[in-house]
């Protein structure tokens, strides 16, 4: 051992006391803190100790040796839950057992290493069955110890043992385990050190100082192991946080028909309702419940009976323990403020609480939690609005099952995650994340899952598993990445060589179209159809706070009449960018767009403009009167205009035959159009420059539209007029110019005036270095984060796809740039752009309509430069509303200090 020690690497917890406490998540992990918390509060928490995350840090820092004294500092703590239980560590008569568990600061489900029962050997195993008065249970301990200690700290596979194991149950025609009795056990038992001797060269250790060293490298070692990593860099867990180490006296939920171990939630996590909601296995240990082997009991009397069951629940198998357990539940939920993840162990009548945590929760749960625990006195509208993570609002925005569609119901399981989807079967991991690459919606059907098949769950568009609970892994893992999942239908017999299932005598193939309703439980054969969702209730409620504390406003990107109503449905207070190039690929209007930029000369050109005009007046009547006089931003058109040519031999062959051309002449215009970088070429303004005649056609369309409606309504409108790709104040003002010539002539003719502003879109380095001069032309700015992104980084937006995902594997990127504004980069250009834009004009109205204007990171950066608002997708906007209200709630409460 060696490095430089951190100060205090051990914090012990147990007897109504902790070293610890809740706040210490970084240093303990969340298990860690949680305990200590938990003992804090009087709680009845085996004791135990945990090891901090800076020792997993040192570890590495220092070629995986620890730092000094970490041995005395664990010794001591040893000690001291020797003192508490009474027990000693490898004492033949009296022994202590404990656990080692991971624990880091965020919850990393089933992805790291837990050993049980460690301290067990030939000697303590016989006094673990004098204790217990129970000796098959204690050689099914000692067996369990070797088998899972052999897995993950001596690396000899877990199957070794399973076929040992079935072997010796075939040679006697037992079927259950229940048939082994302690000498079967203890046959076992030597059958397993051969195995491990024969495999390693060596003996299975029987020191428990030795096993328990073992156990501490093998956690902090499966800290870097691929599962850990590939769950780190799909969830944003940063690898410098470490995990903590927790050992702690064993408790037993297997010591017989008085001993149970379960889990719960103190409110629904699927649905919010304020009600327990868990499961428990009599007569199981530790991992048994969430690994899905034994389908679960309920916890309570009406769950029970809501799922028909007819085991008995806990309030009525052991009402006391249940009462006392219920009472736990209500402490931690008033303490935490906040609803519960809990792990509990009944060992012998007496009840041990092993874990609490925030419990994770659908996008639905969270709402209604944050709002129920609001009305209950518990937490304040602000912390409501904090408590809901606003990306888990597309969860809401997820489909459902069109009623009115048919349906052939093949069978039935838990509705572990809401939403609709279909897909087709696929039985693997690997095959749903091949085949979602090449842009196929797949449904992973498994028996059941495991932390390896989470790249497969991530691929596939719905999840389904023949076996476990509700806080089965796949139940967890589906609800925390948004993805519908059924849960335990166990009707399903899937084949073994993966080709197909089989479900009340019908055959599913590898390939079938199945849909789930995550919500429901339900699986069918076939692609049902699927509505989207209505928001209401608990939504709007919390939408209202948000709305409350948000500074910014928040747009849409929108340019049909149906995406601006959308927009406004879900709260959208104008539309921020009105790309107008979607208005011109209507078939109705196609070929005149074609006609226009195929046309030799302006004379050309404005015939055919002219019959283009009353398009796109009537395009912008529709969104003005959608939009009911909230500010709208059009842009004029923007795209290089060989995008609305036709390209194949024959496409051409019909728009020349269409237009009275010849083929050679549309040809020839296509090669003059045909350019090596479009992106970087003859588009945004540079059209308008070359064509003016094209921006005053749109400027007349955007006036006389706004002119009419404001008649119509008797609400005026109050166009914003948005010039794309500028990168100097000259070309602006060449196109503004034009706009305002426009303006007069239209307001002349139809003697009548309106209140209109012309602005740019920011969305080259080149402009934000200069904002302060495009500033005196500029009424507004719109920070065009897609481009920046592109032109900032040099990177192909259309092309970056292919190569990105690497730069992501490599850690050189944390984020796709184009999803999350590179705050460091593209962000200094855009806090820059916005600071100049002021010095010149101090109330010019700044916003941003990149993709960008939809992710919760990229707002909360929009917040802090102070931009007035941000505009995104229709879909979008609640995600935007809510991540807005956060951000200003979060900037309030740095400003207080
Ligand atoms: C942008 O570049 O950020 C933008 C909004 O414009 P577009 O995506 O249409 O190029
Ligand atoms: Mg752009």
């Amino acid at each position: 051992m060696s490095g430089a020690a951190p100060e205090k690497m051990v914090y012990a917890f147990g007897g109504g006391k902790a070293e610890g406490r809740s706040g210490m998540k970084n240093l303990l992990g969340g298990k860690g803190a949680n305990l200590a918390e938990m003992a804090n509060l009087g709680l009845p928490v085996p004791p135990g100790f945990t090891i901090t995350t800076e020792v997993c840090t040192a570890y590495y820092a220092n070629d995986r040796q620890y730092p000094e004294g970490l041995k005395e500092e664990v010794e001591k703590a040893l000690g001291e839950v020797e003192r508490i239980t009474g027990k000693k560590f490898g004492d033949p008569s009296n022994p202590l057992l404990v656990s080692v568990r991971s624990g880091a600061r965020a919850s990393m489900p089933g992805m790291m290493d837990t050993v049980l029962n460690l301290g067990l050997n030939d000697d303590t195993v016989a006094g673990l069955a004098k204790l217990s008065g129970d000796e098959r249970f204690a050689y099914d301990s000692y067996r369990r110890f070797i088998q899972m200690y052999s897995d993950v700290v001596l690396g000899v596979a877990h199957h070794t043992f399973e076929e040992i194991l079935d072997t010796y149950k075939d040679d006697r025609d037992y079927v259950l385990d229940t048939s082994m009795t302690a000498e079967d056990w203890q046959a076992v038992i030597a059958e397993y050190k051969e195995a491990v001797e024969s495999a390693l060269g060596k003996p299975f250790p029987q020191d428990p100082q030795e096993q328990l060293w073992g156990a501490i490298d093998a956690v902090f070692g499966s800290w870097m192991n691929e599962r850990s990593k590939t769950y780190r860099r799909l969830n944003n867990i940063p690898a410098e946080w470490g995990t903590a180490v927790n050992v702690q006296a064993m408790v037993f939920g297997n010591m017989g028909e008085t001993s149970a171990t379960g889990v719960a939630f103190t409110r629904n996590p699927s649905t919010g309702e304020k009600r327990v909601y868990g499961e428990f296995l009599i007569n199981a240990q530790g991992e048994d419940v969430v690994a899905g082997i034994r389908t679960p009991q309920s916890l309570t009397k009406q769950s029970r009976e809501e799922q028909g069951s007819d085991e008995p629940s806990l309030e009525e198998a052991m009402p006391e323990t249940y009462k006392e357990l219920a009472a736990v539940f209500q402490k931690l939920e008033d303490h935490y403020r906040d609803m519960q993840d809990i792990e509990f162990t009944i060992e012998q009548g007496k009840l041990y609480m092993l874990q609490t945590r925030n419990g994770k929760r659908t996008a639905k749960a969270a709402l209604k939690i944050a709002v129920d625990l609001c009305a209950e006195g518990k937490i304040s509208e602000d912390e409501a609005v904090m408590r809901v993570d606003p990306a888990a609002l597309d969860q809401l925005l997820h489909p459902s099952l069109d009623p009115n569609a048919e349906r052939d119901l093949i069978a039935k399981g838990l509705p572990a995650s809401p939403g609709a989807a279909s897909g087709e079967v696929v039985f693997t991991a690997d095959e749903a994340e091949r085949l979602a690459q090449e842009g196929r919606r797949v449904m992973l059907v498994r028996v059941e899952t495991s932390p390896e098949d989470i790249h497969g769950m991530h691929a596939a568009a719905g999840i389904v598993t023949a076996r476990g609970g509700m806080t089965s892994h796949a139940a967890v893992v589906a609800r925390g990445m948004g993805r519908a999942c059924v849960c335990g239908a166990g009707d399903l017999k899937i084949e073994k060589d993966g080709s197909k299932f089989t479900v009340h005598g019908r055959e599913v193939k590898k390939g079938d179209q199945i849909t789930i309703d995550g919500s429901t439980g339900e699986i069918f054969f076939g692609a049902v159809a699927t509505i989207e969702p209505e928001l209401s209730g608990d939504f709007g409620k919390l939408m209202e706070w948000a709305d409350k504390h948000r500074r910014m406003r928040v747009r849409a990107n929108a340019e049909t009449p149906l995406d601006a109503k959308t927009a406004r449905g879900f709260g959208a207070e104008g539309i921020g960018l009105c790309r107008t190039e979607h208005m011109f690929f209507d078939a109705d209007r196609i070929n005149v767009v074609r006609e226009m930029i195929l046309a030799d000369n302006e004379q050309g050109r404005r015939a055919a403009l002219d019959r283009l005009l009353p398009f796109q007046r009537g395009d912008f009547e529709q969104l003005f009167r959608e939009m009911k006089g909230l500010p709208v931003t059009i842009r004029l058109l923007d795209p290089p205009l060989h995008e609305f040519l036709p390209h194949g031999e024959k496409e051409i062959g019909e728009v020349a035959n269409a237009l009275g051309r010849d083929v050679k002449d549309v040809k020839d215009r296509l090669s003059q159009l045909h350019e090596q970088n479009p992106m970087l070429g003859h588009r945004g303004c540079r059209l308008a420059v070359s064509y003016p005649e094209i921006a005053e056609m749109q400027a007349r369309a955007i006036f006389e539209a706004a002119i009419a409606i404001g008649k119509e309504t008797g609400d005026p409108v109050q166009p914003e007029i948005m010039v794309p790709l500028v990168s100097t104040k000259k070309e602006l003002d060449l196109v503004k110019d034009r706009i305002d010539a426009v303006a007069q002539k239209v307001f002349a003719e139809a003697g009548e005036k309106l209140v209109y502003t012309v602005g740019t879109m920011i969305e080259l380095p080149r402009a934000a270095l200069t904002a302060d001069k495009i500033a005196h032309s500029a009424e507004f700015f719109s920070f065009g984060t897609n481009d920046l992104t592109q032109t900032t980084f040099g990177l192909s937006r259309d092309d970056a796809g292919s190569f990105l995902p690497n730069y992501l594997r490599h850690n050189i990127l944390d984020q796709d740039p184009f999803v999350s504004l590179d705050q460091e980069g593209v962000g200094q250009l855009v806090a820059i752009g916005a600071q100049k834009g002021r010095e010149t004009r101090s109330l010019i109205k700044l916003g941003i309509c990149g993709e960008h204007g939809g992710d919760p990171a990229s707002i909360s950066f929009c917040e802090g430069i102070g931009l007035d608002y941000v505009s995104c997708s229709p879909y979008r906007v609640p995600i935007a509303r809510l991540a807005a209200a956060q951000a200003s709630l979060a900037a309030k409460k740095r400003a207080e200090g």
